[in-house]
């Protein structure tokens, strides 16, 4: 049968009201179609209810066989009756698409499913009216054709007036075309009229459903609404037109929108009515999706909001971290500078240097804990004449223009030197590198500047005393008494005396004092062990 062009394609099964297609119709068994051939002729022959009929004149159509020549089987195909009236199919060359689609779709409305439907509509929006439930008026209104079959679109199934509102409800039973629902949708819209689709059957598989269902699904915010079995009982039992709505609800899933199928019997009462759009729905599928959607957009600009805060502040400190770098190396190459004009000066040329020297000359900050090592090696370390010089000339000139500041920086180095010698042996060397801490505290108010630490103020170097180091307090009192520091007592007057007020705390305590490191204090600081 490939290639025969039927001149009726397709024929409306007024029982279901589907579509039924030439093609695949002709193609079944012989027996199926005779069966059906058979009923069409008692229709003509009003012996019953017509089982087919013409989509575009509304009139009854047979099954009529042609023979291709007389040895093939008879070709069959729908036909007219020899004496039927004019039928747009025949003239269609003046019909535009949307002229027969609107026919056509006019034609699903002659089927006896539809009639059945639309009536127990009707029916059961007049039970909700007698039972006082809101709706005021119900109509039905037969579908008048015309030949050109335009102005039919706007006959509605089913109308009526709901709490002021007027609605009416269109039956969707059959394939029809988006253009002609839209056509309707704006009418009743420009009209301040709901319009409320019903399906007989609706697939909440997704891919089974027609196009039709996903036109008007679409088009009225993901609510569907279905009038099957179940809800025709349920409307009898409730005398109120009750309608399953299904709709898809969405849900967050992850950084995306999901949708799982939900389904509620509902009554007119438990439905949005939208004034706006004059939609009708249970649930706002739209507006539910709109504020998810929100959600994860606000979400993810804090979040990108979040990434470049951190990103600024990994810039920031990144800068700050090259600029100290930076400032730390200007301030170990003025140390080197500082440390070889020394060496010049005290003529100790790199041949005849000492390790001591050696390792000022290449200053950096290894040279700190190089100290200790040097001095805290097994026999000890002799420091030279020349050593001496050195460490005297670059102190005084540390002491008047300090190079840089730092935990370990120049003078730092030389006055660790100094402690070192004073100490003599390696074994309190050792013993000094468990107290340099407070070595340096006392130092820092002896020289009335800062040692060992990268603070700018002696008055910051004075409060890691307390607390800290309160079992050394008793030296840090001796010895602010016996070197009165000027810098010392100025600045803790700035800050309105804090310093005072934590000793004044302090003495109140009776804290027990640490002397197991006496024998080091004592050659570091003899002055504060005399009296
Ligand atoms: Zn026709």
């Amino acid at each position: 049968m490939k290639g025969f062009q039927y001149t009726i394609h397709s024929v409306l099964d007024c029982e279901t009201g589907e579509e039924v297609f030439a093609g695949s119709f002709f193609n079944q068994d012989e027996s199926a179609i005779f069966e059906i051939r058979r009923q069409l002729e008692d229709a003509i022959r009003n012996r019953r209810d017509p089982k087919y009929k013409c989509y575009y004149c509304n009139q009854l159509i047979k099954i009529r066989g042609k023979a291709e020549n007389e040895t093939k089987l008879k070709r069959m195909h729908f036909a007219h009756q020899w004496d039927s009236d004019d039928c747009p199919i025949k003239t269609s060359h003046k019909l535009t698409q949307q002229q027969i689609r609107a026919i056509k779709y006019n034609g699903q409305k002659e089927s006896k499913l539809h009639e059945r439907t639309k009536e127990l509509v009707a029916a059961s929006l007049e039970s909700n009216r007698l039972t006082n439930k809101g709706i005021t008026e119900v109509a039905t209104e037969t579908v008048r054709r015309d030949t050109s079959g335009l102005l039919t679109w706007r006959k509605p199934d089913v109308s009526a007036v709901y709490h002021s509102r007027q609605v009416v409800f269109e039956i969707q039973l059959s394939t029809t075309f988006l253009s002609v629902i839209a056509d309707r949708e704006y009418f009743y819209q420009q009209n301040q009229t709901f319009i409320i689709w019903i399906f007989k059957f609706f697939s909440d598989e997704f891919d089974k459903q027609r196009f039709t269902e996903k036109d008007v699904f679409y088009g009225n915010n993901q609510n569907a609404f279905i009038f099957d079995g179940e809800a025709i009982s349920e409307s009898k039992r409730q005398q109120d037109l009750i309608l399953k709505c299904l709709y898809r609800e969405p849900y967050r899933s992850g950084q995306q929108i999901a949708y799982r199928w939900q389904e509620r019997s509902v009554g007119l009462h438990d439905l949005t009515f939208d004034d706006k759009n004059y939609k009708v729905f249970l649930f706002d599928v739209e507006g539910a999706t709109n504020s998810i959607r929100q959600e994860i957009d606000d979400e993810q600009r804090a979040e990108w909001e979040r990434q470049r805060e951190i990103e600024q502040r990994q810039q920031v400190f990144e800068q700050r971290r090259q600029a100290y770098e930076e400032e730390l190396e200007v301030g170990l190459s003025r140390a080197r500078s500082s440390v070889h004009q020394t060496l010049s000066e005290v003529h100790a040329y790199p041949e005849r240097r000492s390790p001591l020297l050696n390792e000022f000359a290449a200053f950096s900050l290894d040279t700190y804990g190089n100290l200790f090592t040097l001095f805290g090696q097994d026999q000890g370390y002799q420091p030279t004449e020349e050593d001496k010089s050195f460490l005297r000339i670059t102190f005084e000139r540390e002491r008047l223009n300090r190079s840089h500041l730092d935990r370990t920086d120049l003078l730092t180095c030389l006055c660790l030197v100094t402690c070192l010698i004073k100490v003599k042996s390696p074994q309190k060397a050792h013993r000094l590198k468990k107290v340099y801490g407070t070595v340096f505290v006392l130092l820092s108010v002896k020289l009335d500047c800062v040692v060992g630490q990268s603070f700018q103020k002696v008055v910051q170097v004075a409060h890691t005393v307390f607390p800290g180091k309160e079992s050394f307090a008793h030296l840090f009192l001796k010895a602010i008494e016996r070197y009165p520091s000027p810098n010392l007592q100025k600045q803790d007057d700035r800050s309105g005396g804090k310093l005072a007020k934590k000793i004044e705390a302090f003495r109140q305590k009776n804290v027990e004092p640490d002397q197991s490191y006496d024998d080091v204090f004592r050659l570091l600081f003899p002055e504060l062990f005399t009296q």
